[in-house]
């Protein structure tokens, strides 16, 4: 598959001197494109231009702001079918994941579009004057995004971000730049005013750096590994800058004999591999209660045979490719030396032999201790361990430095709230596997990071709030 890749004469896109990265279908392994990267000195330039774009956008009407989203919303909406074409080719995503993922970006436009006019402060009783307060945006925002969800999480932040009123300077992940050159396109197209959104393809450690260094930008908004959101967080402390993290998870499904484990069993496996593993809130720990473990194991271990591993361009692919070879290697090693229950299939004809396939895996580690067990695989592996009592589980659930997601499997309202209670996540869900809406809060507990976002008042975390006092007498 061939993709072309729109070089336009746009300023809200920086293509520069930072070298180049050549774009591969990991499908197929092939070459698509190549993308030009950001060195530092055109970063700052993007920045300073961001923050000149800052007072005219800070200025606009509520009404007109609004206005402005919902138009890059429809113009979203209008290229859905082209912006997941072009995941599919970068990203390896399924086609129906793809599309999802591009209305993501048009819902949260549209969702946020609502809050321009709805910046409201406090009008706060004091004796001898009014004290009210306001909410002020930042000024320039700095999103850093990871490549497993290139689309939403870029629009998780750039979508609150904007409507509170800041500009935006985006850097994609190295590995899929694609999408989100497009995407700032479309914003131009839709009438954003020149450097109000700019996107800035180029490596972490430059484009990213900057982002964390340059005085100008006002907060870090950060979706990517726990180790490098950690380094971001000791440099944005360095100049006291606030920072919004969302890192890695060790996720778990707890599945209790009470329930229906015909149903338990058909929906975990989408659960993990869905994005074939890569996926912060991949459930890829299941804990099952002791008496029905085997009976769970065999109806699981048919339902991961049964997903389908095809070509992401097939309108039936269920699970596509990893990201890169790289990657797949490091996946593979979780599997040395531990007892695999079952395998899955990954497509093997001549146009896939150059991909980075890999067929799902549930394995059974001997201990709690295993790495596969403990570390976040990123990938189609999923590791299974039985439970005595909800205390157990519960304590097992939270034996882990992250706290992103998880499932809870029972026909015991009770048990369900009490463990949704125990369990140290941001996100759970009761029978199913749900976790994130737009219009819910998302974010995790202990190492998967800090502050929330999407939800009612994401555009707060893109503010500062300020008092003043008038006084009467
Ligand atoms: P990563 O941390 O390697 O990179 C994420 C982004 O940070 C990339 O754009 C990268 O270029 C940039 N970066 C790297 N070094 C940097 C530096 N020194 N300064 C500034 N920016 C830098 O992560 P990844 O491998 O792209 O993504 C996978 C990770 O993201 C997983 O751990 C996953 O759990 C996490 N993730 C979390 C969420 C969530 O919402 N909690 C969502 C998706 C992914």
């Amino acid at each position: 598959m061939s993709v072309g890749i729109a070089v336009a004469a746009d300023p809200s896109v920086t293509r520069g001197a930072g070298g180049s990265h050549t774009v591969v279908n990991p499908a197929t392994g092939r070459a698509i494109g190549e993308v030009p990267l950001a060195d530092a000195a055109e970063t700052d330039a993007a920045i300073a231009r961001a923050n000149e774009a800052f007072p005219a956008w800070k200025a606009v009407a509520p009404g007109e702001r609004a206005r402005l989203l919902r138009a890059f919303a429809a113009a979203v909406d209008a290229h859905i079918e082209e912006l997941a074409q072009l995941e599919v080719a970068n990203s390896g995503h399924t086609v129906g994941n793809a599309r999802w993922e591009a209305g993501n970006v048009r819902d949260v436009l549209n969702y946020y579009s609502a809050s321009p006019e709805r910046m409201m402060g406090k009008q706060i009783p004091v004796p001898g004057g009014v004290d009210i307060t306001f909410r002020e945006p930042l000024g320039v925002v700095g999103v850093i995004v990871p490549w497993n969800f290139p689309m939403p999480i870029a629009g998780w932040g750039f979508g609150p971000a904007l409507a509170a009123g800041n500009t935006v300077v985006l850097k994609p992940a190295e590995l899929t730049p694609l999408t989100a050159l497009r995407i700032a396109e479309l914003a131009r197209e839709a009438g954003l005013p020149e450097s109000v959104f700019i996107v800035i393809p180029g490596k972490g450690s430059v484009v990213g750096q900057r982002f964390v260094d340059n005085p100008t930008v006002r907060k870090v908004c950060f979706t990517g590994s726990t180790e490098v959101g950690k380094q971001i967080m000791a440099g944005c402390a360095r100049q006291v800058k606030p920072v919004t993290l969302e890192l890695g998870g060790k996720n778990a499904t707890i599945v209790f004999a009470d329930t229906d484990l015909d149903k338990a069993a058909a929906s975990a496996p989408y659960a993990v591999f869905d994005n074939a593993g890569q996926d912060c809130c991949a459930r890829s720990r299941v804990l099952v209660q002791r008496s029905v473990y085997d009976e769970f194991l065999d109806k699981f271990a048919a339902a991961v045979r049964g997903v389908k591993v095809l070509d992401p361009a097939s309108a039936d692919a269920e699970m596509g490719p990893l990201i890169s070879a790289g990657h797949r290697d490091s996946v593979a090693r979780y599997l040395d030396g531990v007892e695999i229950a079952t395998t899955g299939t990954a497509p093997d004809g001549a146009d896939f032999a150059g991909g980075f396939w890999m067929p799902p895996s549930v394995v059974l580690p001997r201990s709690v201790t295993d790495a596969v067990w403990r570390e976040e695989v990123f990938g189609p592996v999923v590791a299974m361990m039985p439970f005595e009592d909800e205390a157990e589980a519960i304590a097992m659930a939270n034996d882990t430095e992250y706290g992103l997601s998880g499932s809870i499997f029972t026909s015991d309202v009770g048990r369900a709230l009490r463990v949704a209670r125990g369990v140290q996540s941001g996100n759970l869900s009761v029978n199913s596997h749900s976790s994130v809406r737009y219009w819910t809060p998302f974010g995790g507990y202990k190492q998967s990071g800090l502050g929330r976002e999407l939800g009612p008042n994401a555009t707060d975390a893109f503010t500062e709030e300020k008092n003043v006092f008038i006084a009467t007498d």
